[in-house]
């Protein structure tokens, strides 16, 4: 019967971090730091507004595009960080992830080719993928930045229809700094080309500005930005995304939301509206608790030589294991097997991902120490 599948879901491959995750899931006392999950309970307020929607019996389809209270209060809030989107431009979706499919499949033909960056959070490509677009990767380099030339130069070559920018970045922890912005703004203003920006970590920022290419209103009829509670309101479970985006974009990516899901979960959209209103300070403490993570990660992995980046924002850093002389598949199941502790395979996000592996800091202090314990016990006892 294999041949019934369907040749674009042959062509894609279930994520690596999955398939990472799922592997660790058989070793007996392994650590995992594979995953995007903060470990913090939901906010008591996040909480109390799901609980308050059952009893009042807030559990029938939403409108399509989302309980009208949690778009306004989602411009508001996007508002407060000067970018400005109206309430009939935010279409509520089932997490980040149905918001970028949407917006795919919204946009894509067959053969329409999207410019990605490499590495990049791996459903980019899988979607375009699967609705047969074609992917023209835009390279980072060492510091994990694009080159403003070089994407030009692929505009130029190949005219894709959309490019992905994807800020604070998963896997990298790179965050969008002013003088890129405005280099992007400069090259993209008069081109024909639509901007999808990925912004699902925006409130996770260390020491730095907040810094969006929805901010520019001049080109707000090319941006469409994807962003969620998943991360935010540590409710992953939840399911609760967003896409903003002008016409003739909204009605295209509202009608692909009805068809595939009608309206996103009830009562987690309630959630997400109490967690905008109620919830923000609890957002600023998992903050600095991730904060002290990174900081400790950073500084501890520097000690052991890795060469890091500073991760500004989300919850990842992306060290270099080059200098261990493996692939970053190999360090990455001997780490497992020997050191029981699992990060992901750099390759899991796209080919410049070699060379580097992915370590998730959304686990505790205590997690983090004996996972660094091991690390050191690994390289002194299996690294010549
Ligand atoms: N975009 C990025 C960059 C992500 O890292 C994730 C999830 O990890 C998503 C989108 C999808 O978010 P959600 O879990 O809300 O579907």
């Amino acid at each position: 019967m294999k041949d019934f599948i369907s040749n674009k879901v042959n062509s894609i491959e279930i994520s690596g971090i999955r398939k990472f995750y799922n592997k660790v899931s058989k070793i007996e006392g392994a650590i995992s730091l594979t995953l995007g999950q903060p470990d913090f309970p939901i906010p008591q307020g996040v909480k109390e507004g799901i609980l308050k929607a059952v009893d009042m019996g807030k559990t029938v389809y939403t409108p399509n595009a989302g309980v009208l209270e949690l778009r306004e209060e989602i411009s508001n809030y996007l508002k407060s960080q000067s970018i400005n989107y109206d309430t009939e431009d935010i279409c509520i979706t089932v997490g980040g992830s149905e918001g970028l499919m949407n917006v795919f499949t919204a946009l894509i033909n067959e053969g329409d080719k999207i410019l990605i960056p490499n590495p990049a959070y791996p459903a980019y490509e899988a979607c375009v993928k699967l609705l047969g677009g074609e992917v023209v990767n835009y390279n980072l380099d060492k510091e994990f930045m694009p080159n403003i030339e070089e994407i030009e130069k692929l505009i130029n070559e190949h005219s894709p229809k959309a490019i992905v920018l994807s800020y604070p970045s998963n896997p990298t922890g790179t965050i969008l700094t002013k003088e890129f912005s405005e280099k992007l703004h400069r090259l993209l203003k008069d081109k024909e080309i639509v901007i999808v920006s990925d912004e699902m970590y925006s409130a996770l920022i260390y020491d730095a500005e907040y810094n969006s290419i929805a901010q520019y209103d001049d080109i707000k009829d090319k941006i469409i930005l994807v962003s969620g509670f998943s991360k935010i309101f540590s409710m992953t479970g939840m399911r609760v995304g967003y896409v903003c985006a002008k016409e003739p974009f909204f009605s295209a990516i509202l009608k692909v939301h009805q068809y595939n899901v009608s309206c996103a979960p009830s009562i987690c959209q309630y959630g997400a509206l109490a967690g905008l209103k109620n919830s923000l300070e609890d957002v600023i403490s998992m903050r600095d608790s991730f904060k002290k993570r990174r900081d400790y990660l950073c500084e501890e992995l520097i000690r052991l030589g890795f060469e890091i980046n500073e991760p500004k924002g989300a919850f990842y850093i992306f060290p270099s294991i080059e200098k261990f002389n493996m692939s970053s598949d190999e360090f990455c199941e001997k780490l497992l097997e020997y050191g029981k502790v699992a990060v992901i395979p750099g390759t899991a996000f796209g080919s410049n991902g070699e060379g580097c592996v992915r370590i998730s800091y959304c686990y505790s202090i205590e997690e983090l120490k004996e996972a660094i314990r091991r690390i050191e016990e690994f390289i002194a006892t299996h690294i010549n």
